[in-house]
């Protein structure tokens, strides 16, 4: 289990992160969302052991996660981390990368090992190339593959994959949240991106203004977002009189109280997003189809 105990650090004078706590069972996938500048980052450095706390403990187990003035190398065997701006071997092979920290005394289980990380991050047809030669991309898989190696007990992502391609995300966020859970790996990812939790973490923290704001399981926040920064998470919404409302619970109606008129329509695939005006302030809903601008229509609200 991870023990976070009241941890408060500031990098000079300013507090990033005020007295948080929080706790994750082995295996569990916790996500750290939160707008740029909020801590995300920060909060992982932290948790790896880079930074001193100005105040607070870090548990893992019946280890006591300490920083530099406590640690002459920084970081322990049981985690590993893999930063925002990862560092790999330019001039050796995808492969040779990966292997890098395992044992050539058990050549058989490294091969094994390495074929069997190139799978998940769906990067096997280039386990001879070198890296230096890979798109941003492809080296961020390399970096997570090169995590995975030795089998950490608790992983940490910093925005794991926020250069690779539209094409490959989907599949390679399954391919490694699966392959997380099958061994048991405890792992904190921190993100802007719904599509990173949903699905997949077990809880979420979400950092505003230097303290947690709220903690709890993606599906409890999305159907109480307290505030408009939780419902932002999760997608277009309103706020009418006082309440929250997604995009997708309202819903044009032959009559109604909320009488609107249609400013802009966007094409999203299976849905227009229709942009209106609704007492002069703006209302977004989701439409089947596209509407005409200036159209008067009248809204309900779904559950
Ligand atoms: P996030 O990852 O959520 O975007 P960060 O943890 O990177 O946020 O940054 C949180 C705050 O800490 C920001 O205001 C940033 O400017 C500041 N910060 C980040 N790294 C340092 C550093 N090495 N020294 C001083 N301030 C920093
Ligand atoms: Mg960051």
């Amino acid at each position: 289990m991870l023990n976070v105990k009241n941890l408060t650090f500031s990098y000079n004078k300013t507090p990033i992160l005020k007295d948080l706590s929080f706790k994750i069972e082995q295996g569990e996938n916790l996500a750290i969302i939160g707008e740029s500048g909020s801590g995300k980052s920060t909060l992982l450095k932290v948790l790896y052991g880079e930074y001193d706390l100005n105040f607070g403990n870090i548990y893992w187990k019946d280890n006591e996660i300490l920083g530099p003035k406590h640690n002459l190398v920084v970081g322990y065997d049981f985690m590993k981390y893999v930063a925002q701006e990862f560092e790999l071997m330019p001039f050796i092979s995808v492969e040779e990368n990966i292997g890098k920290f395992l044992s050539n005394f058990f050549p058989k289980e490294k091969k094994e090992r390495t074929a069997e990380l190139l799978e998940v991050v769906e990067l096997t047809p280039f386990a001879k190339t070198k890296v230096k030669t890979l798109s941003g991309g492809q080296k961020q898989r390399v970096a997570l593959a090169r995590a995975l190696a030795k089998q950490p007990e608790i992983i940490l992502l910093d925005e794991p994959f926020s250069h690779i391609d539209n094409f490959k995300k989907q599949s390679l966020r399954r391919n490694v949240f699966k392959y997380l859970k099958e061994k048991n790996i405890t792992c904190i990812v921190a993100t802007h991106d719904n599509n990173d939790v949903l699905g997949f973490a077990d809880r979420m923290i979400l950092l505003n203004n230097n303290i947690i704001e709220v903690y709890d399981t993606p599906e409890a926040l999305y159907k109480n977002p307290k505030t408009p920064l939780i419902a932002s998470f999760f997608g277009e919404f309103n706020v009418i009189k006082g309440k929250i409302i997604y995009a997708h619970q309202l819903q044009v109606v032959d009559e109604s109280k909320l009488k609107a008129t249609v400013t802009e329509s966007y094409f999203k695939g299976n849905y227009y997003l229709v942009e209106a005006d609704l007492d002069d302030e703006k209302v977004f809903f989701e439409n089947v189809s596209k509407l005409e601008n200036k159209k008067i229509i009248y809204l309900k609200i779904s559950k």
